[in-house]
């Protein structure tokens, strides 16, 4: 093998599932991030604690690793940079990351690849949001252009006075003005891609947000085999003209008529948590191995369906309850990220059913749920 470390900027439960991937296949693995005993560094060999600006400890991270990866994509541009200029490798590279980074950048590079978006335009004024009402109307969805995730830094607007109150509110960043498509469904599909230029596609999930945040993932998406087809060309054709080496994530609004790309994230995602348990290959594997120049395989199912649950903290406690009713469960794979809050809607772990078809998995899983609650202040799990 080329590579022997693997540095991670981020140390979150993505960079944990990565991290465990990593190490069943034999690398070291050293993340950076400013929170100590992260759930990325309670299972890396080693974590660097310093703020992703702290380019210092950003260029030991590099000097130390073979290869540079990163867990989200809303780490400083610069610190990338910083890597890129000392020649460090880093898989995606800052360019991928600049386009990815920027709403606007995003979906002027997928237009210009013929790729169909929601209509958008820019506003960083009271005067752009008079162009955008009368280019795009209501109702609309405005966003902040960079640093975003799980809904935040978004506002609904279906009047003029709550389109100048989310303009207010983001207090002088660039917004982006987005037509509100009125989808039956939201679908989602992880993609690879290595150096070679092999491409690989998972199958499309179907996913349900919840206040922004994931909340389940179905696999395979209840859409025609024409619309999954077209999904995955798109996908194949982003990771192309982006020149992407490493997994992404391509989000979609789909109708019976409609199929527009919502956003890329050009790393694992939440919504191929499923393919841990349900794929012969996850994610986290095909992303390694794109970063580390191995070899990419078409991901397939072991099983006819899977269901991914999201288990969310509530701020009622850091206590989980009810694990015991759960594990009961045959098909059912249990994954908890090590974090001691579990503030609202803060993502803690995950489960995914297996199951014959979607709606066994969906009955599976939407049991399992109900058992589950947060109580008490002391962290931990109950059993
Ligand atoms: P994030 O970076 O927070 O994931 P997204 O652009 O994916 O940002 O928005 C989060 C969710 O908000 C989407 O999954 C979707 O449910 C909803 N949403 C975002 N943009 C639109 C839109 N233009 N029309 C309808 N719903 C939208
Ligand atoms: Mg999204």
């Amino acid at each position: 093998m080329n590579y022997t470390t693997i540095g991670i900027l981020g140390g979150g439960q993505l960079g944990r599932m990565l991290t465990l991937e990593a190490k069943r296949m034999g690398y070291r693995v050293i993340t950076l991030e400013p929170l100590p005993n992260s759930p990325c560094g309670q299972v890396a060999d080693e974590q660097i604690v310093a703020a992703y600006d702290d380019f210092r400890a950003v260029g030991e991270l590099g000097a130390r690793s073979d290869v540079v990866t990163y867990e989200f994509e809303n780490i400083p541009r610069e610190a990338v940079e910083a890597l890129e200029t000392d020649r460090r490798l880093v898989r995606p590279d800052g360019r991928v990351l600049r386009t990815t980074q920027d709403r606007i950048l995003e979906k002027t590079f997928l237009r210009e690849n013929g790729i169909p978006t929601a209509d958008f335009t820019a506003v960083t004024s009271e005067e752009h949001l008079t162009l955008a009402e009368a280019a795009i109307g209501y109702p609309a969805v405005l966003k902040t252009t960079t640093g975003g995730y799980d809904g935040k830094g978004q506002w609904v607007a279906r009047a003029p006075e709550q389109a100048r109150a989310a303009l207010d509110a983001a207090r002088g960043q660039p917004l982006i003005f987005e037509r509100m498509i009125p989808f039956d469904r939201e679908l989602a599909i992880i993609a690879a891609r290595n150096a070679a230029g092999e491409i690989v596609t998972f199958p499309v999930t179907e996913n349900v947000h919840d206040h922004g945040v994931l909340s389940t993932t179905i696999v395979p998406a209840r859409v025609p085999e024409s619309d999954a087809r077209r999904v995955r060309e798109i996908a194949t054709a982003i990771g192309r003209a982006l020149e992407i080496i490493g997994a992404y994530a391509v989000e979609f609004f789909w109708s019976e008529n409609e199929l527009l790309v919502n956003e890329i994230a050009p790393r694992v995602h939440n919504s191929g948590h499923y393919s841990l348990d349900a794929t012969q290959i996850s994610q986290h594997e095909a992303h390694i191995r794109a970063i580390c120049d191995l070899p990419l395989v078409q991901p397939h199912m072991w099983v006819p369906a899977a269901v991914m649950v999201n288990i969310l903290g509530s701020g009622t406690g850091d206590r989980l309850d009810g694990v015991d009713v759960v594990l009961r469960e045959t098909d059912l794979k249990l994954h908890l990220y090590g974090k001691a809050h579990a503030a609202l809607r803060r993502k803690m772990g995950h489960f995914t059913v297996l199951s014959t078809d979607v709606a066994a998995a969906l009955a599976v899983a939407e049991r399992a749920r109900a058992q589950l609650r947060w109580s008490d202040r002391r962290a931990g799990i109950a059993v």
